[in-house]
């Protein structure tokens, strides 16, 4: 077996995920195809997050039974955290599956997708001390390079399967992640972003969040550094400082409210109040002058009273996010949440989420509308796919604040920063022209009084 299709579903994680799959079989001596068609054994890298993500991934097994059908060596894998939420359902489906590969088995994947050629296979161990620490994973090209910190979660949010499906959290060394951020910087990645389900818990034994913060942003080629989720509750004044000294940290952060309402808060088992999200919100604006602030959304949890949803829509309207992602909440088998009985009807979750998504258009709209006239630093990305073929072309990249940016191609290289004027705006995109590289710092000269 030597051609593997890997196809991902889901967060970004498991995007690192398949990065760390392909760098595993690949030092295995096995090529990644672009197509299913092409391949020996076909991998889907999936999430459990929410229904409709399981729903196209059991469709899309549905198409790799057809392949199989005429191509009977052809292995069909399924990997990630579906594989562990649903793997005695999953193992049921013999005729299309082969191979199920939890988010603790990948370094195995060689060897287990040669036994699942000779018979089905299942590794869905969860492993404590599994951190993929000492692999490296075969990025994708672009600008950015996705670093794990830390796998698995602790908070057990009523709601969520991670814990169950990600098994308990524990962190990577600080010196692997240096490594691989030194690694990245070599290969030209010059913005870094760290992942983690609850990406500022992390803590080595020694290190904590802010110390793997501050030694990313002094790596020689690394211009930029992000993260992605931090939880509220774990949000220290060592991590905000850190934001606030390091000029390579950029001033974003995604910090996910889920509601507004502290009976909602307590029944999610959150672990923060309202009052607290507002202190933590209030420190990371007062310390991290001009941050964005973005956050998740779930309405129509289990026992959310009208009351409970205008609370959430009264601390939106105050908290001015910049952005949100706004969801319905959908009930996950194996959850605590899932034994809760509904009390909020698809049309009135529907309802309810519509209200917010208006409010919060809004909101963006206003708060880039802050934008106009201002002239911002850009990492270019690449060419963008807005502009159309009868259109000349555009560039597109990301403010510091995490804001997609697009102007006429002047022919700046992807990876460099730009000085990019906003002369336009949507509630999504910063519409720009073009000033030009920034200008070296001034020498310092010293005044004679
Ligand atoms: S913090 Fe809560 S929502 Fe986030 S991964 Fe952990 S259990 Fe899930």
């Amino acid at each position: 077996m030597k051609r593997v299709f890997l196809e991902t579903y889901g967060c970004q994680m498991n995007v690192a995920d398949s990065e760390l799959m392909a760098g595993v079989l690949q030092r295995a001596g096995m090529e990644m195809v672009e197509r299913a068609e092409d391949a020996d054994a076909v991998i889907l890298n999936t999430c459990a997050i929410r229904e409709h993500a399981e729903l196209r991934v059991l469709g899309r097994l549905g198409e790799f039974a057809h392949l199989k059908s005429k191509n009977p060596a052809l292995i069909v894998g399924v990997a990630g955290c579906m594989a562990q939420h649903l793997r005695k359902r999953l193992l049921d489906q013999k005729r299309v599956l082969d191979l199920v590969v939890g988010p603790d088995g990948y370094r195995d994947l060689p060897a287990l997708l040669q036994r699942a050629a000779n018979v089905p296979t299942a590794e869905i161990r969860l492993d404590r001390d599994e951190t993929y620490g000492d692999l490296e994973p075969k990025r994708q090209p672009g600008v950015r390079a996705w670093v794990t910190v830390q796998r698995g979660c602790d908070k057990f949010c009523t709601y969520c399967v991670v814990p169950y499906t990600r098994g308990r959290e524990r962190s990577l060394p600080l010196a692997d992640l240096v490594r691989q951020v030194e690694s990245a910087a070599a290969q030209g990645f010059c913005e870094i972003v760290f992942l983690g389900q609850t990406v500022n818990s992390y803590h080595d034994g020694t290190h904590d969040f802010a110390d793997l913060l501050r030694a990313a942003s002094a790596v020689p080629g690394v211009l930029r550094v992000r993260y992605t989720s931090p939880h509220p509750s774990d949000m220290s004044e060592r991590v905000i400082a850190a934001m606030a000294e390091c000029d390579k940290v950029m001033p974003h952060v995604h910090l996910p409210l889920q509601s507004g309402s502290d009976a909602i808060l307590e029944a999610m088992q959150r672990t923060y109040s309202i009052t607290q999200f507002e202190d933590v919100l209030g420190r990371i604006r007062a310390q991290i002058p001009g941050v964005a602030v973005t956050t998740d959304v779930i309405v129509g949890f289990p026992g959310e009273s009208d009351a409970d949803f205008e609370a959430t829509r009264a601390f939106m309207q105050r908290a001015r996010f910049d952005s949100a992602f706004l969801f319905k909440y959908s009930a996950r088998p194996d959850t605590r949440a899932y034994k809760l009985a509904e009390t909020v009807d698809e049309t009135e979750k529907g309802r309810r989420l519509q209200v917010l998504i208006d409010e919060q258009h809004a909101i963006s709209g206003e708060i880039m509308d802050g934008y106009l006239n201002r002239t911002i630093e850009v990492l270019v990305d690449g060419p963008s796919n807005r502009g159309k073929a009868d259109q000349p072309p555009q560039l597109y990249g990301k403010s510091r604040e995490f804001k997609t940016v697009v102007w006429p191609d002047d022919g700046s290289p992807a990876g460099t920063l730009q000085q990019v004027k906003i002369v336009g705006t949507t509630h999504l995109t910063l519409l720009g022209e073009s000033v030009g590289t920034p200008r070296p710092e001034p020498l310092i000269t010293i005044g004679v009084s």
